[in-house]
């Protein structure tokens, strides 16, 4: 039977055009608004920009009742809710930051009945004379903004995260429930749906893919670089770009640096005074400040369309922060160049900077970092590499990224994936990556010998080559598909259904060596 494709009412399409001003939806926006109005727990991740607000935002002013919106970004909620003030939406917030007078006030309005989107704060949900009035209140749903932040694995862990279902459960347990998120690997994925207790929702999980986005790696060598930075923002004159930097210190360096080149440039974190800070970021928005030089203070609620360059000068702590950072470029669709400066050494002093958390905490974390070294050192087209973490599998190069772009020195790889996924397999699949590159290089660890990987018949049959060749073969065949990481436990590599067919029938790959960007720094000048 022919299914009619799913289109809401006449009257929501009505509501987008003349409240929100959109003529059509985008991507899966129709979709889900669909569900959600359908009652339907529903999850979202959807990339930076793509337009998630409306998801929610559009059902709450059709539905009868208030919205709750659960944001952990309380420095946006004014600004939200002042916006959607101005399209004529009553909506409120409840954070840290009003007076016990002005939360009654927005207490009281809400328990009129004519409030479609009320904004909160985890911290002011958890409390409990917020959950007495929020019982109340005749509510329509709970939207969960940035739900990543419910997992540890994740790159912004919230503990009041986790608290979030138990409270609505309170509140109202039967409120459908959004979620939304633009960065969720496979793994973050499963523990929020574990833990709203949702595994029964709608997924709708749209492509991360940015094609409009180029993306390069340059080893950081010191003066080198500057001049590099300088030279690039030079060659984009007249254009609007972002540099990160880790520190506010470093953040004034660059922004000093590049006032000194006759840049039109000025820093942006949150040691600035306020209102320096905001008349930066609006001098930037509209276009008397070409470049803007930030810490990751900076861009969360932004939506300028035509930045055309993000510059990391320094390595991000995760790939999820770096895949959000970069999406700031080219959000009007057209060319957006998205450069890192990277050396090994910036990733060792951000794990120096975690030693004071707790042991999971910093185990995350590390891993992270890894994730993040892997991407700045790999061969591999850095398109496949991205979306491979956050699940997507890419067939094709991509040819607009800086590995796809020059000629890159590869070898057959047929005999290396054959031993690294039978040491996968004769381990019984059981094992994380290092622990694999261990055995197959014949290194006699605790855990080598307490297992009896040493009596395997894959035992040293690698040690012929380094330990982070090995390393990246195993990540070769993940992003190839050959491998997949278990999300029941994490770290732990399985083959795919692919893998095991190249087991039994082994073909010809290419694959590609890793950059040596430590070999170019040898020869770097003290500053
Ligand atoms: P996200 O939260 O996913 O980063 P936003 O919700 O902030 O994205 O939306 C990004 C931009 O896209 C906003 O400027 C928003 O007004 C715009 N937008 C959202 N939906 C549509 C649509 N259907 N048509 C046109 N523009 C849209
Ligand atoms: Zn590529």
């Amino acid at each position: 039977t022919l299914k009619a494709p799913v289109q809401v009412e006449e009257k929501v399409k009505a509501d987008l055009k003349h409240i929100f001003g959109f003529s059509h939806f985008r991507g899966n926006q129709e979709l889900i608004v669909d569900n959600l109005l359908k009652q339907r727990n529903t999850f979202v991740i959807m990339p930076t920009g793509a337009g998630k607000s409306l998801c929610y935002q559009l059902p709450a002013v059709v539905k009868e009742g208030t919205a709750i919106v659960i944001s952990p970004l309380i420095a946006l909620m004014k600004n939200q809710v002042d916006q959607l003030n101005a399209i004529g939406i009553n909506a409120y917030f409840l954070n840290s930051t009003l007076s016990k007078s002005e939360s009654n006030r927005v207490k009281s309005e809400v328990l009129k009945k004519n409030t479609k989107l009320l904004y909160v704060a985890p911290e002011s949900l958890t409390k409990e004379e917020n959950i007495a009035f929020l019982k109340e209140a005749h509510l329509s749903f709970v939207a969960i903004d940035e739900a990543h932040c419910i997992s540890e694995w994740g790159h912004d862990f919230r503990p009041e995260y986790r608290k979030i279902k138990s409270i609505v459960a309170q509140i109202a347990p039967n409120l459908p429930i959004i979620a939304l998120t633009a960065t969720a690997t496979p793994k973050v994925q499963q523990d929020i749906q574990r833990n709203l207790q949702m595994e029964e929702a709608d997924l709708f999980k749209s492509s991360f893919n940015r094609t409009n986005l180029f993306y390069e790696v340059r080893p950081k060598v010191k003066n080198e670089s500057k001049k590099q930075l300088i030279k690039f923002i030079k060659s984009h004159k007249g254009k609007s770009g972002i540099i990160y930097c880790l520190s506010r210190k470093k953040v004034e360096e660059i922004a000093d640096l590049l006032k000194v080149n006759q840049i039109n440039a000025a820093p942006y974190h949150a040691g600035l005074d306020s209102s320096v800070r905001i008349k930066n970021q609006d001098d930037f928005l509209n276009e008397e400040l070409d470049v803007i030089v930030a810490t990751i203070a900076f861009g969360m609620g932004i939506d300028k369309p035509d930045v055309r360059y993000v510059i990391h000068y320094d390595v991000p702590k995760s790939l999820e922060g770096y895949y959000q950072e970069t999406g700031r470029a080219g959000r009007d669709g057209l060319e957006g160049h998205c450069l890192m400066f990277y050396r090994y050494e910036d990733i060792l002093k951000l794990d120096k900077f975690n030693k004071d958390k707790a042991v999971t905490e910093r185990e995350n974390a590390k891993v992270l970092l890894q994730e993040m070294a892997a991407y700045a050192e790999t061969g591999v087209c850095r398109r496949k590499f991205i979306l491979n973490y956050f699940g997507e599998t890419m067939e094709e190069d991509c040819g607009f990224c800086d590995n796809c772009k020059r000629v890159r020195e590869t070898f057959e790889g047929m005999d290396f994936l054959t031993l690294a996924l039978q040491t996968t397999k004769l381990t019984n699949q059981r094992f994380g990556l290092e622990h694999l590159v261990k055995v197959l290089i014949g290194e006699k660890t605790d855990y080598v010998t307490s297992y009896k990987h040493d009596k395997l018949e894959v035992f040293a049959k690698g040690q012929d080559q380094t330990e982070k060749l090995w390393t990246s073969v195993f990540r070769q065949a993940l992003v190839m598909n050959l491998l997949e990481k278990d999300i029941e436990n994490y770290g732990v590599l399985k083959l795919t259904k692919k893998g095991q067919e190249f087991l039994n029938e082994p073909y010809s790959v290419q694959l590609h060596n890793d950059h040596d960007f430590e070999k170019e720094l040898e020869n770097e000048q003290p500053e």
